[in-house]
């Protein structure tokens, strides 16, 4: 599921629970045309995962079933019959505009004014048809959006539309009018790119005497160029679907958090939110007009804030498996790295780079020893390395108490703070300015073995420039 659609699907939910509604999935399907194999387990696994949970919908039922459209297929004739007796819609046997995707090409209104006998004659004859909304030629159609106002479209400018296909299926334009009148719908939430469709669904209300629902249109959703412009969201500016953004390791509860936040504020400055936060603060006066930017660091810093705040047992539980440490030295040592990691990540598959350099000693550069506040050059970080290896080839217990009080002890026979000291020891353990955990932290995980031999590769480094 594309992220937009979850964005409105999102808004729907929090709008409809905060204000003690109820969320209703209805399946849309009466294109068949645009039929996906899977595509409906999709939308109930997206829908799961992300926690919007529906009050009723095809596999739980309620009290305006059946919720797929397919299903519902005797209920729309009726509906589209009865404006053509009212004269707001009328039959057209020209067999074009069938598709869907072909309706907004202009159709010429050939069979708008055909006589009734004319009609008659072509039923008699069996001919197919289509049933078309006739559209006013002229006169405006209004209304206030709960986020854009005040809006008014020339209905001159809006297109007979196919209601009811030959195949007796319905539109999806008609069908969705018809169930949300049917099903009691008072609110419906869109994205923008439904504005201009917006008309013909009011006249249709008004062309059966129905009470409009209220329409809260959102922002469009853009994604940002390597040059710094804006364009519409899409593959190239990263994973832009639910489930491809869950696969690579970010959190339901951080991308429903992140996407929360596209095109609509909170009146505090609060930025991490729980569903149940969401909920409570969801007003539909926050939602704005201007288009939304997808930025991929700012759902890392959310998902980040999620990951750190998250139960430590749950993310040792759902993060190993992006560790791949399986028959490592690592593996029996999990817990300990997990937790220096759950606050260093923004989402899990940052683990494997994170985690890298305890695998495999990188390349380094040695100015990396050089650290002005450390008063560290690569002369005192041999000297200090010398003394290190000295110190930790008698320790036998290597135990985070007892590396901690041997640092400590060295520190003071070399007249040093821990921080000066240790900052060669991790330069020479990780090869890295940054590292998750700090040197005491290293050299457990590494173990002794393998923590003397980088000491010493460091120390042939640090003394070979002297
Ligand atoms: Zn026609």
């Amino acid at each position: 599921m594309h992220i937009g659609n979850l964005r409105t699907a999102l808004f729907a939910y929090l709008f409809a629970k905060s204000q003690n509604g109820k969320f209703i999935l209805r399946i849309e399907d009466t294109d068949q045309g645009r039929y996906v194999e899977g595509a409906v387990d999709v939308i109930y696994e997206t829908l799961r995962t992300a926690g919007l949970i529906h009050d009723e919908g095809p596999d739980i039922g309620g009290e305006y079933g059946p919720y797929v459209q397919s299903e519902r297929k005797g209920i729309y004739r009726k509906y589209a019959e009865e404006l053509v007796a009212k004269g707001e819609a009328y039959y057209c046997f020209c067999q074009k505009g069938e598709k869907e995707s072909e309706s907004m090409e202009g159709y010429d209104r050939h069979c708008r004014n055909l006589s009734k006998e004319e009609v008659e004659a072509q039923l008699a004859a069996g001919k197919p048809y289509v049933i078309r909304q006739r559209i006013p030629l002229d006169g405006t159609t209004s209304w206030n959006d709960m986020v854009y106002g005040e809006i008014s479209v020339e209905n001159s400018t809006l297109d007979d539309q196919v209601l009811l296909k030959s195949d007796g299926m319905p539109t999806y334009n008609f069908a969705n009018v018809v169930d949300d009148h049917l099903m009691n719908i008072t609110h419906i939430i869109r994205g923008s790119e439904y504005l201009s469709s917006n008309p013909k669904y009011l006249l249709l209300y008004e062309a059966f005497g129905w009470e409009k629902p209220q329409y809260i249109h959102l922002p469009i959703i853009n994604g940002k160029n390597p040059d710094g412009s804006i364009s519409k969201l899409s593959k190239r500016h990263g994973a832009v679907s639910f489930q491809a953004l869950v696969e690579q390791g970010y959190l339901p509860e951080g991308i429903v958090n992140y996407i929360a936040l596209l095109g609509w504020s909170p009146k505090t400055d609060q930025e991490i939110f729980s569903m149940d936060e969401l909920i409570e603060q969801f007003s539909v006066a926050g939602v704005h007009k201007s288009p939304a930017v997808f930025d991929y660091q700012k759902l890392g810093w959310v998902d980040g804030q999620h990951i750190t705040g998250m139960d430590p047992e749950k993310f040792q539980h759902d993060a190993l498996p992006y560790a791949h440490i399986d028959g490592t030295f690592l593996e029996p040592k999990w817990t300990k790295l997990a937790t220096l990691l759950q606050s260093r990540i923004t989402k899990y598959s940052d683990i494997p780079e994170k985690i890298a350099f305890l695998l495999q000693m990188p390349e380094y550069d040695i100015d990396l020893y050089i650290h002005k506040k450390n008063k560290s050059t690569i002369e005192t970080s041999a000297v200090i390395l010398s003394r290190a290896i000295e110190c930790l080839t008698a320790l036998e217990d290597w135990s985070e108490e007892s590396l901690l009080a041997s640092m400590t002890d060295l520190a003071g026979q070399t007249g040093l703070k821990l921080g000066p000291l240790t900052w060669p020891v991790r330069i020479a353990l990780s090869g890295l300015a940054a590292t998750p955990g700090g040197a005491i932290d290293i050299l457990f995980l590494l173990g002794k073995e393998e923590s003397l031999k980088r000491l010493n590769a460091g120390l042939v480094l640090t003394s070979k420039e002297n």
